[in-house]
């Protein structure tokens, strides 16, 4: 079983696509900040893959991207993100997600992309 952590403000979107991934057999939970993704992981050790939003209430995602990979923790990560421009594109690609979907998603292609993520 895999266990996703969503990063969002948006609650809705947390909580719909937490409840389509765990009927999938996946095991999610859900963050609405920086701060509160970064004291999930301190507690939760054993996350497969990341769902980061950029636009967050208190940090940036790619600053809590940045802070994982200086401590060298190789969370897999997937932006998701309404915001695609191409310089957080590129900047992300740098630190290593494993690929960046704009919202509003398509549940298939996210699917895909979790399911391409874990795998490799
Ligand atoms: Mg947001």
């Amino acid at each position: 079983m895999s266990n996703i952590l969503i990063v969002d403000d948006d609650h809705k979107l947390c909580d719909v696509l937490a409840s389509e991934l765990n009927e999938l057999g996946f095991q999610a939970s859900t963050a609405h900040s920086v701060n509160e993704a970064v004291k999930f992981l301190q507690q939760n050790k054993d996350i497969d893959l990341i769902l980061l939003d950029l636009k967050l209430p208190d940090k940036d995602g790619l600053y809590l991207l940045k802070t994982l990979r200086e401590y060298n923790l190789r969370y897999k990560v997937i932006i998701l993100t309404a915001f695609a421009d191409l310089e957080s594109a590129m900047e992300s690609t740098k630190l290593g997600v494993s690929d960046f979907i704009s919202k509003p998603y398509d549940f298939d292609e996210l699917l895909n992309s979790i399911n391409k993520a874990l795998k490799a």
